[in-house]
């Protein structure tokens, strides 16, 4: 079905209940909705459809206050331990729990960030990694000043082709075109633009021993 024949009025997402369109334009539609709470919001179609948008924000608010309420005195994350409650919140209204680190230091750390795992200690813990990652990388990746790690990494997430340095794109007339590129020394170079995925792989390819061998070979045995 075409975007714009859409009609969600009267529709249901979540709390929200289409009352009418009150914009359409090129790019996007937006609908004024009544939530359950008895509040109205304005949210765009591809919010309500993807389900990225489910209330007036009462849900959200609802799951804060949930999070605040739980008690994390006593408990231990990583190298913190956690002391009370702190009187600081957040902006957004979050809690925050004064937390003892290992180190000696004292932290205020707010609750998701605990309970997801992402804060551990009071920022020692982090400091101290990145300086070994600092010290290990310098010394052992670096070759002739290119990064031989990144030479190697996975492809990039929007590599649709699942061959590292092309790109499948869509042209406007539906057309799949192939792009190959390559990157050493933070430069970007363009290899060319195919219409097969064999002929792109081929110029990476090629890009590959013109650009990379120079700097792979001979540093195999340190990389890990
Ligand atoms: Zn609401
Ligand atoms: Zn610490």
């Amino acid at each position: 079905m075409k975007r714009d024949t859409i009609d969600l009025i009267g529709h249901q997402y979540g709390r929200l209940t289409v009352l009418k369109e009150v914009e359409r334009n090129k790019y996007a539609r937006r609908f004024l909705c009544r939530c359950e709470c008895g509040k109205e919001t304005v949210a765009y179609m591809s919010n309500l459809r993807t389900g990225h948008k489910k209330s007036c924000g009462c849900l959200r608010d609802e799951r804060v206050s949930q999070a605040n309420q739980r008690d994390l005195t006593g408990r231990r994350f990583g190298s913190l331990k956690v002391i009370k409650r702190s009187e600081k919140k957040s902006k957004s209204g979050k809690a925050n729990w004064t937390c003892h680190c290992d180190c000696g230091n004292t932290a205020d750390v707010l609750s998701d960030r605990l309970l997801n795992g992402t804060t551990s200690s009071c920022g020692c813990r982090r400091a101290a990694r990145g300086r070994e990652l600092a010290a290990d990388t310098n010394t052992r990746y670096r070759v002739d000043g290119v990064m031989t790690t990144k030479l190697k990494q996975k492809m990039r997430s929007d590599n649709r082709t699942g061959v590292k340095g092309v790109v499948a794109n869509v042209n406007k007339k539906g057309k799949v075109k192939y792009v190959a590129s390559i990157t050493v020394k933070g430069q970007y170079y363009y290899l060319g633009r195919f219409n097969s995925l064999e002929d792109a792989v081929a110029a990476r390819k090629k890009g590959e021993e013109l650009y990379h061998d120079p700097y792979l070979n001979g540093s195999d045995d340190k990389i890990k």
